[in-house]
């Protein structure tokens, strides 16, 4: 009954739109419509995009694993998967549209599943759209990286070696409370096997500190994960609460903000040292570098290399979208600097 609104409409209303639209204008009267369905993938709306490189497509919605920091399962409802014809069909179209790059989305998006096809036949169904030289994708679940899925990415040429694994806490009794089913063991195991079965892989993660009942023991563990792993890079979080989830309504916030903070700084630090390490180990190489656009710096262009960092160079003029091969000549934590060497 706030003053001012009239239509409450949630992420699986927009069918209903037209009449919720009609009704509140026709009658006055206010009108909401928030039930998420099991059911609903949007799969005949093609979003329009803004031109550019690179275009997102939702290939999957919701998601059925009850992460208890997390509200995503109570938005957006349980997983649904659209059919891959229908991706296929928009990939095709944004390609038309100039599109290079595609980033198949899904909050949960390698357990994307359609009748008999997974996620690694999406993706090379998707392979095969003419005009699309790059697909990405995010956000995954460790749970659900089958060797198919692997094999795919180490070998389909379009398929970037990049794959974002949601680390979270590297203690078993801190991922046990946060439901995120693996153990710290199964999760080393998982991305020292990315790292034999795809050598050039660049890995990434998120890190959540100071959830609930977090010592600085399992702190310790978490560094030591990362440690053991070195990933490229990091979304490192301290933890809040988020309305709704499990966590906000059974586990008391109780680490002491300094004490969440001291983690952050050490956890930052480390991956700040990580990053440029693995920046460094660039140097020399030749990458294959996607044009987006001029860099922060006058005279500078960037672009991205297959592994999703940016990558700066002399400007000279290259439209966006066009593949360039650099020479990476320094790094930072944050970029690869190089020269053109092939046009
Ligand atoms: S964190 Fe990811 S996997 Fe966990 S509930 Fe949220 S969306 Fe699902």
């Amino acid at each position: 009954d706030k003053v001012g609104v009239d239509i409450v409409a949630g992420p699986d209303a927009y069918k209903k739109l037209p009449e919720m639209l009609h009704k509140v204008t026709q009658t006055g009267e206010k009108d909401f419509y928030l039930t998420l369905s099991e059911f609903e993938t949007y799969s005949d709306v093609f979003p329009t995009h803004e031109a550019g490189v690179n275009a997102w497509i939702a290939v999957m919605r919701g998601c059925d694993n009850f992460c208890t920091f997390c509200v995503v399962p109570y938005t957006r409802g349980r997983e649904r998967s659209r059919d891959p014809e229908n991706v296929v069909e928009e990939a095709r179209q944004l390609a038309a549209q100039g599109f290079k790059q595609i980033t198949l989305l899904g909050q949960n998006v390698n357990s994307y599943r359609y009748e008999e096809a997974d996620f690694a036949d999406l993706m090379e169904k998707v392979s095969t759209v003419e005009g699309i030289e790059r697909i990405r994708f995010t956000s995954p679940h460790p749970k659900d990286f089958p060797e198919k899925l692997l094999q795919v990415i180490a070998t389909n040429p379009k398929v970037c070696k990049q794959i974002h694994l949601p680390l979270q806490a590297g203690s078993t009794r801190v991922l046990d409370k946060m439901n995120r089913t693996y153990t710290k063991e199964e999760f080393l195991q998982l991305a020292h096997h990315i790292r034999e079965v795809i050598p050039d892989i660049v890995l990434t993660t998120d890190v959540i500190v100071g959830f609930p009942t977090e010592s600085e023991e399992e702190f310790l563990e978490t560094l030591e994960v990362m440690e053991a792993i070195k990933f490229d890079s990091a979304f490192m979080f301290k933890y809040s609460e988020r309305k709704q989830t499990i966590a906000s309504r059974k586990f008391p916030d109780d680490v002491p903000e300094e004490e969440k903070t001291s983690r952050m700084v050490r956890l930052v630090e480390m991956q700040r040292r990580h990053s440029l390490e693995r920046n460094q180990a660039h140097v020399g190489q030749v990458f294959d570098v996607m044009v987006e656009g001029v860099g922060k710096k006058p005279g500078q262009q960037m672009g991205r290399n297959d592994g999703n960092k940016i990558v700066v160079f002399p400007e000279q003029g290259f439209e966006k979208g066009r593949m360039i091969k650099v020479r990476i000549d320094r790094a930072t934590t944050n970029t690869l600097i190089g020269t053109v060497c092939d046009v």
